[in-house]
């Protein structure tokens, strides 16, 4: 297959700086769109995949998959992207596209398994896909998503996996007017999370670690914030919210907060701590509590979570960095010195 080589940012270990590196992207077939990036968002999900957390990270790995770009080449059976418009890309970029699941949507279940926008088995080239941090991005239009008028476009970059993994959980769990809902963590997702359930409606109590964040959290639109260190603070909060949703990148106890729940209620795991957590029979059985997750959105969903967004002018808070400042960044946001979202101004990686 024709490919051709393209600058981008990887490493070659969980334990070296990332550093510029040439991959190849494939030349457009029939029914793919080429899109030079212009943004690119980092998530905890990159640094956990670079720190290979998870056990199955393949290097050289190049992260990013909050990309946004404009659209260089299409295939010659593209109808829905034209040359020249914004378009993005998520997490998903490939999937069987005929097992139930793709057919009703939900491609991030495939029974195949879709494929990640890095880290993930190729299909079409074989090794496996290199993600945003990279010059240009390529793949089959069913993956790529319309940009809505955003007037700050590297702010919109953090919907496309941030906005979509907080979206997908609010709706399903029913979040609107009369519900009371925790958002657990103030980062990258959390801070969506509580912007996102006020526009649909809910009342939005946050729950943070940091004292920094209690205050802030009202700025973004919280109704009320708790220090979750202080338990009297916690205490109060005993059996009032519908569901929380829990976006803790780290291994913590989730106890408490299925104690703030009422009966029937949830706590929703996105957050991905590498480590096993512990629930207790009771925090659950009593009050018929469900302790759920919930894995990022599909590419309908995403289109519309988009379209919510840009309806209600939701768009992250960033920091807007090069990419010879990405190190610092992924040092920062292990340490949660972040205020929300880092967001790569991609005209920096050299030609
Ligand atoms: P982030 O910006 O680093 O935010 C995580 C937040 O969790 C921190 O800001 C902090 O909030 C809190 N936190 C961190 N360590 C903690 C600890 N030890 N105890 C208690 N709270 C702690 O990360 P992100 O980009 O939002 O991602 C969050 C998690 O979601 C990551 O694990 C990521 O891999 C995962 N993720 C999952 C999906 C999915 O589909 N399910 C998609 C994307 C990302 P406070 O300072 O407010 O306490
Ligand atoms: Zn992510």
């Amino acid at each position: 297959m024709e490919t051709k080589q393209v600058n981008a940012f990887g490493t070659g270990a969980a334990d070296k700086p990332l550093q510029s590196v040439q991959i190849r992207r494939r030349m457009v077939g029939a029914h793919d769109v080429e899109m030079e990036i212009l943004y690119c968002g980092i998530c905890h999900s990159d640094l956990h995949q670079i720190k290979n957390d998870f056990g199955g990270t393949t290097y050289p790995i190049v992260p990013g998959h909050e990309i946004v770009g404009r659209v260089t080449a299409v295939g010659d059976h593209v109808k829905d992207f034209k040359v020249g418009e914004l378009a993005a890309v998520g997490c998903i970029v490939d999937s069987c596209g005929h097992c139930e699941y793709c057919k009703d949507g939900i491609e991030q279940f495939c029974d195949e398994g879709c494929t990640y926008s890095f880290n993930s088995p190729d299909k079409v080239l074989g090794g496996v896909t290199y993600g945003g941090f990279s010059k240009t991005y390529v793949c089959n239009e069913r993956y790529v998503l319309h940009m809505p008028d955003f007037k700050d476009l590297a702010a919109a970059a953090p919907l496309l996996c941030a906005g979509i993994t907080v979206y997908s959980p609010l709706k399903h769990w029913g979040t609107g007017p009369g519900k009371r809902v925790g958002i657990l963590g103030i980062g990258g997702l959390g801070h969506l999370a509580i912007k996102i359930a006020k526009a649909m409606g809910a009342h939005v109590v946050v729950f943070t670690t940091s004292a920094s964040k209690v205050e802030d959290a009202k700025r973004l639109g919280a109704d009320e914030a708790v220090l979750s260190t202080d338990a009297s603070q916690m205490a109060k909060y005993a059996r009032s919210l519908h569901f929380i949703i829990d976006t803790v990148s780290a291994k913590h106890d989730v106890n408490p907060y299925l104690n703030l729940l009422r009966h029937d209620g949830a706590v929703v795991l996105v957050g991905l701590p590498p480590q096993p957590l512990e629930v207790s029979a009771f925090s659950v059985v009593l009050g018929n509590r469900s302790f759920a997750g919930s894995n990022i959105g599909g590419i309908a969903e995403t289109q519309e979570m988009l379209d919510f967004c840009a309806k209600h002018t939701i768009v992250a808070e960033i920091e807007k960095i090069d990419m010879d400042y990405v190190n610092t960044a992924f040092e920062r946001l292990e340490k949660g010195d972040v205020h929300y979202r880092f967001v790569i101004d991609m005209a920096s990686l050299k030609n």
